[in-house]
């Protein structure tokens, strides 16, 4: 299987080591499979009994066809195995009858982004070799919370790699900035930025796209590569589990093998919800994926209208990794519904205007199978006190403006599909909002709120937040947003 750029046609078609390894396509496009392979009923009764690494092998294999089975199934075998996940890599659980919870965050940092991170160093590290690399892989990440922790987690202390993590200030939570503040690791290093999400993201994409700093860089003998969700290596993990949920829902009788079901994905970079869309082209039985926002709602009227317009309002809410107002992994799509050439207009007019508007059928083609919804603040918290009280199924912010956009959908369509809703982050990763959801007052204080939520809800914390505030703060700088390149330099030095 070889990889294109999103916005050249006749593109030059590279491996899957070589995409992982760059992260972006030379233009400034996205590597995308030049073929989604395709997945039948047969093969995945066959995945029924496996275990999750065991199925996510499966599933790399058919698109990371430069690594050999044996080498991705012992990446995939401690990934995901018990002392990474215990209890296993994501699980589901039937909250309402109607829509189950597949939960993503049962690894070592409570969120979702575990599920590509713990794998993609894995895969990058045998990519160095595949393509005879010699220099040291930099990685840059700019996050709204928790790829960073995720990744420097993910990379922390591996061989001829570097990382480095940008975060907006006052852009994620207490208890995700202690969980990066007090990373552990001899190559890692953290930095806040004045600004929001965007800013830093756009603040990593000028460093990607400057030569004069990728020529510096290369005479220290470094070069850098990315670990945000526009890696591929971060996208085909996330196609794994969507194929293990449906099999779980078979093996558990919730419904019977080629059943069609719903898919609901809270939503920010469209990764997720990106990765479940290809997993329905290759043959999954997934009939709508509900794109569910928070008030940063750019998604839902794109789906909606056709037109993407980040001219707006940019709300900080309690789903802080859904406040993003430029979705990248859109770019996938289009590409796929527009070809090449009309994609890279669209993200030309994106970059200049903060706007673009898809022709009447394209956004049809795209309306066959997503809908757009979104939540309120107050729709946020009144889902999470009502799968709470009714069901006594706690779950997070994200997770809970995803179930009130399945909730919505449902009610407007009546539909009687089964939705998996994909579970993004465990509610302790955000135990003030929650707090505050479920009894209308504040918790004495963020790391207080981990506590409180637990005597209130007698549901355990998980083990990776339990200390969180004892360990070692080591990284405090905060800077503006035009010293990040300076601030790379120096650290591939060191
Ligand atoms: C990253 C993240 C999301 C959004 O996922 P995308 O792939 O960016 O759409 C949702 N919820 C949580 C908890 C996240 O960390």
């Amino acid at each position: 299987m070889q990889y294109v750029s999103t916005r050249t046609k006749e593109a030059e078609r590279v491996s899957a080591a070589y995409a992982i390894k760059t992260g972006l396509a030379p233009d400034g496009g996205l590597f995308m499979p030049e073929a989604l392979p395709k997945i039948t009923l047969t093969e995945l009764f066959e995945l029924l009994d496996c275990s999750y690494a065991e199925r996510a092998t499966y599933v790399f294999s058919k698109f990371l066809t430069d690594y050999s089975v044996t080498e991705l199934l012992a990446d995939t075998t401690v990934a995901y195995g018990e002392e990474r996940f215990p209890g296993g890599a994501a699980p589901i659980r039937n909250i309402d009858g109607q829509v189950t919870s597949l939960e993503l965050w049962h690894g070592p940092t409570s969120a979702f982004k575990d599920m590509a991170l713990q794998i993609m160093p894995r895969l990058l590290s045998r990519a160095l070799g595949k393509t005879e690399e010699k220099r040291e892989a930099l990685i840059l990440v700019a996050t709204s919370g928790d790829t960073g922790k995720a990744a420097l987690e993910g990379y922390r202390d591996v061989p001829q790699i570097k990382i480095k993590v940008f975060y907006p200030v006052d852009g994620v939570s207490r208890v995700q900035k202690l969980q990066m503040q007090t990373q552990v690791g001899n190559n890692v290093d953290v930095a806040a930025i004045y600004g929001n999400f965007d800013d830093a993201q756009t603040g990593v994409k000028k460093i990607f796209g400057d030569a004069k700093i990728a020529e510096a860089l290369n005479a220290e003998g470094v070069f850098l590569s990315s670990a945000n969700s526009i890696n591929w290596g971060r996208l085909a993990p996330q196609i794994a589990y969507y194929v293990s949920a449906y099999c779980d829902m078979v093996k558990n009788g919730s419904i019977v093998l080629g059943d069609a079901v719903d898919i609901c994905v809270p939503t920010g970079n469209f990764g997720n919800i990106f990765a479940a869309y290809i997993a329905k082209e290759m043959g999954l039985p997934f009939q709508k994926l509900i794109c569910a926002s928070n008030q940063n709602n750019v998604l839902t009227d794109f789906l909606r209208t056709g037109t993407y317009d980040r001219n707006r309002h940019f709300y900080t809410t309690t789903s802080p990794s859904m406040d993003i107002l430029i979705s990248s992994n859109l770019e996938r799509l289009l590409f796929l519904v527009c070809g090449a050439e009309k994609t890279a207009a669209y993200m030309e007019e994106l970059s200049k205007n903060g706007k673009y508007t898809l022709a009447e059928d394209e956004i049809a083609k795209i309306q066959e199978t997503f809908v757009g919804y979104f939540a309120s603040e107050e729709d946020t918290a009144s889902a999470i006190r009502n799968t709470f009280e009714k069901y006594g199924y706690l779950c997070d912010t994200h997770t809970a403006v995803g179930y009130h956009a399945a909730r919505a959908y449902i009610a407007d369509t009546e539909s009687r599909r089964k939705v998996i809703l994909a579970s993004t982050a465990s509610p302790y990763k955000f135990a003030s909002s929650v707090y505050r959801a479920l009894t209308g007052k504040d918790a004495d204080g963020d790391l207080e709120a981990l506590e409180q939520l637990s005597a209130l809800t007698k549901v355990d914390i998980p083990a990776p937040l339990a200390d969180i505030g004892k360990r070692v703060v080591r990284f405090e700088t905060v800077m503006d947003a035009d010293q990040m390149a300076d601030s790379v330099l120096a650290f591939a030095k060191k």
